[in-house]
């Protein structure tokens, strides 16, 4: 009869090991995370769009007459974090789509993410605001 370790030979556990951890960091980030909270509907927010991949809502704060958070639905912390380009576009991209199609704002906005503690972020959870209905100073 072979023994398991014969089955899975070291490099394989070693990598399985790493998965389980990597899985339960994650779901302990994401199940401590306000805005993964509110992504899945467990807090209430101002929700203004959704699809599969981002989520966006009105900022208990806000900043201007029209203020948006727009976060990714996948937990990434802080935009440094990142190092998928084509979520970054992704991302972008719904902002511009949010702020032109859904917030109308068409005679313009500001986009801002706060990178760690010194940019001002408060919030772990990537976000990007938008901010308009006024004239922004700089
Ligand atoms: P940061 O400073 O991290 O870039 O931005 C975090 C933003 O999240 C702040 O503008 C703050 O007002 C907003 N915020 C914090 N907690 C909540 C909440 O529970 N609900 C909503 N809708 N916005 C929140
Ligand atoms: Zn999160």
């Amino acid at each position: 009869m072979p023994c398991w370790m014969h089955i899975f030979p070291y490099p394989v556990r070693f990598a399985t090991l790493l998965s389980v951890i990597r899985m339960i960091t994650m779901e302990k980030l994401m199940t401590d995370c306000l805005f993964c909270k509110i992504a899945a509907g467990e807090i209430p927010a101002g929700k203004v769009y959704e699809d599969d991949d981002v989520f966006a809502f009105k900022d208990i704060h806000p900043k201007a007459p029209t203020h948006v958070l727009v976060i990714p639905k996948m937990h990434i912390a802080t935009l440094s974090d990142c190092d998928d380009p084509a979520m970054l576009g992704m991302l972008m991209d719904r902002v511009g789509t949010i702020a032109d199609d859904v917030l109308q704002l068409a005679a313009g906005y500001r986009v801002v993410i706060n990178v760690r503690a010194g940019g001002g972020q408060e919030v772990f959870h990537l976000h990007a605001h938008i901010l308009g209905g006024k004239k922004l100073p700089f």
